[in-house]
This record gives C-alpha cells, sequence and structure tokens, in this order.
C-alpha cells in the first residue's frame, strides 16, 4: 500500500483537514479509489489528523465488504455510493466542520444555494460567480443505508456534482482525484463561511 501516491496523497489531507479543525473528535472519514471495485476508506474511530496509511482498509465497492474483517467507518456505504454511482469519483471527503453543520441547520430549504462569489470557480467547470451552486441538503439519519438511498434516489433526478450537506451532520465532497476533492473541501468551507457570515450581518 505504501507506493500509493494517491493514498499519500489522502493521508496528508487527513492532516491538512485535522490542522484546520474540520474534524473534531474522530468524526468524519475520507475514502479513495483503488479501482473499479475497491476503495480504501479511513478506519473507524480513529483521529483524522493523524491517520497512517495503515488505518486505511479495503472494501469493496459493491457490497461494502472488507476482507481484512477490521471495521471500517460508520458511513462507508455513503462513500460506495459515490464510487458506485459516478466512475469519475476518485476521492472522497466527509468533514464535520462547525461552518457546515450550522449552515445546513440554518438553511430551512432542501439546498443551499451559493451564488455571486468568485471562489465558485474554485468548483470543477464552474467559470463564473453569475452560476448558481445548489448544495443539496439530506436530513441526517443514524440508519447510513436509507440515507445512501435517498442521496441515490436524489441522484437519479438531478446532477449531484461536488458534494452535500447532511443537517446537523458536516459536508460531503469529492472529485476525481484527492487534489481535486481536496480543492473541492477547501473552495466549499471558505464558500460556506462567506455564506454564514453574510447571513449574520445581514440579520443585524
Ligand atoms: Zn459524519
Amino acid at each position: 500500500m505504501s507506493e500509493n501516491p494517491e493514498l499519500a496523497a489522502l493521508v496528508a489531507a487527513c492532516h491538512w483537514i485535522g490542522q484546520k479543525g474540520w474534524c473534531p473528535a474522530t468524526g468524519g472519514n475520507m475514502s479513495v479509489r483503488l479501482d473499479e471495485d475497491r476503495c480504501l476508506i479511513s478506519e473507524s474511530g480513529k483521529d483524522k489528523g493523524s491517520l497512517h496509511q495503515d488505518d486505511f482498509l479495503r472494501v469493496n465497492i459493491a457490497d461494502n465488504h472488507v476482507p481484512s474483517g477490521r471495521t471500517p467507518s460508520a458511513e462507508t456505504g455513503l462513500h460506495t455510493l459515490l464510487y458506485r454511482r459516478f466512475a469519475s469519483v476518485g476521492a472522497v471527503l466527509h468533514t464535520h466542520s462547525v461552518n457546515a453543520t450550522v449552515l445546513s441547520r440554518v438553511e430551512k430549504s432542501d439546498a443551499l444555494v451559493l451564488e455571486g462569489y468568485e471562489m465558485q470557480k474554485s468548483l470543477q467547470g464552474q467559470h463564473t460567480h453569475l452560476d448558481r451552486v445548489a448544495i443539496p441538503i439530506f436530513a441526517n439519519d443514524q440508519d447510513i443505508p436509507a440515507l445512501a438511498a435517498r442521496v441515490a434516489a436524489y441522484a437519479d433526478t438531478q446532477a449531484l456534482r461536488y458534494g452535500f450537506l447532511v443537517r446537523g451532520h458536516g459536508l460531503y465532497c469529492w472529485g476525481d482525484d484527492v487534489a481535486q476533492a481536496r480543492r473541492h473541501l477547501e473552495g466549499l468551507e471558505f464558500l460556506f463561511q462567506c455564506e454564514l457570515q453574510r447571513r449574520l450581518l445581514e440579520a443585524k
């Protein structure tokens, strides 16, 4: 596993996420695709800021089976859904930041709309601040297969790009590789902070 540059990039991203304070108290989970059939996902209960390469477990994308028998993140089913659904997805980052958690509760509709921000261009395929980028918000659920089914049903009828929020919980985002997933995470977190501050100021 030590020869996989994408895994090395993911471990570095986890350390950066830890420094940002976006995965407190062992929350969150991260993964990278190995091939068409398998991904590597962080082991349950580990501090994301101090993960090592051997803290990632091989998981079968088709059925969430873990050949090693170790326990992967409780939210593995959301990662494998994204890999199954979108052949282009190469890495998935799931964080529990304050801004994502608060905004997903403050916004009462089923999507957080970002518009008017130059930093929307940090998202692949976005070329202007004039477009509307809608990040869907799903109700939180301790039943991960049920939550995954709702995300899948959404993706059946609408484009699902960049990421989604889980209300009162956090952000899932992804990219073609770790570098792009990391850029999307950083861009979205910046946009969330802007949006939260804008709403606070405009409410006064
Ligand atoms: Zn979570």
